[in-house]
């Protein structure tokens, strides 16, 4: 007798209960079980704690097509953060524009025919900043010439603006990517110190950014013009409204109603903070 069944006998318990060898394999229960619902599970402990990995993941189905259909634009890509710009003693006038004409900090100096400085009124209290020269802008110097630049003009004057004498123009970059293609992050990286100069000499009431690559560059963002326009930013602490370049209202007609808003918004907005 073990020492389980002692005990059992000294309190008055009986004899306990044992199965025969055999019992619970012979039993008819078991034997009459259909084979089908004796599933074999395998269990792996440390694989089910662990993260499942990315590359085992099952990816949803995209509701849209991965590939755009022909004809129809893929967003381009999103600049990369621009590194903090060091405060560089501000140059006169004269010597900075003499600078960006002799400028050969980086590739696009041999490929222009010649650097865009800027165009206006260098008293202004409205500061334009576009992308980069174009081809017209390239062969005769000045920003927003040809077709974009009547545009502008246009598009001024009918908010009372004059291009000459209430404005000061320039761009991120001061000599144009070759066929026109985007900035790359390392050319507006380069080049921005000469804008960050532009800007400080000219001290305007308000900055309008035309275009994603001036509104990222000065807001160091990589939103899109869509979640960027229709806000009253700021460019160490002068106010900065965000519109279409025109250029690209050239090539999509329906959103020149937007700019014309972001025009509107820019006025009303000006009015007030020359009140104030
Ligand atoms: S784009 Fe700017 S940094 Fe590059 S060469 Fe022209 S002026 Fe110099």
């Amino acid at each position: 007798m073990n020492r389980a069944a002692l005990i059992q006998s000294v309190i008055g318990l009986g004899p306990s209960w044992e199965a025969r060898p055999g019992w619970f394999e012979q039993h008819p229960a078991a034997l009459n079980r259909p084979p089908e619902t004796l599933v074999a599970i395998d269990i792996e402990p440390e694989a089910s704690l662990a993260p499942p990995r990315q590359d085992a993941v099952t990816s949803p189905q995209p509701d849209v097509p991965l590939v755009p259909p022909p004809g129809v634009d893929i967003a381009p890509p999103v600049l990369p953060p621009l590194p903090q710009v060091q405060a560089s003693p501000l140059l006169e006038w004269d010597a900075l524009e003499r600078a960006v004409r002799d400028c050969r900090d980086c590739r696009l100096c041999q490929t222009r025919t010649q650097t865009v400085f800027g165009r206006g009124n260098k008293q202004a209290r409205w500061l334009l900043i576009g992308e980069a020269p174009g081809e017209q802008e390239d062969k005769q110097g000045q920003p927003f010439v040809g077709r974009a630049g009547q545009l502008l003009d246009n598009m001024l004057s009918a908010t009372g603006l004059d291009r000459d004498r209430d404005v000061y123009i320039a761009n991120v970059l001061k000599c144009r990517p070759p066929g026109n293609r985007n900035p790359s992050g390392d050319e507006i990286a380069t080049c921005q110190n000469y804008l960050i100069q532009q800007i400080r000499h000219i001290q305007p009431t308000l900055i309008l950014a035309l275009g994603r690559f001036a509104a990222q560059t000065l807001l160091q963002t990589e939103k899109g013009i869509g979640q960027l326009r229709g806000k009253l930013h700021s460019y160490q602490d002068i106010p900065l409204i965000v519109s279409y370049h025109p250029a690209y209202l050239l090539r999509n007609q329906p959103d020149k109603h937007k700019a014309w808003q972001d025009l509107i918004f820019a006025k009303k907005t000006f009015g007030r903070l020359s009140a104030d």
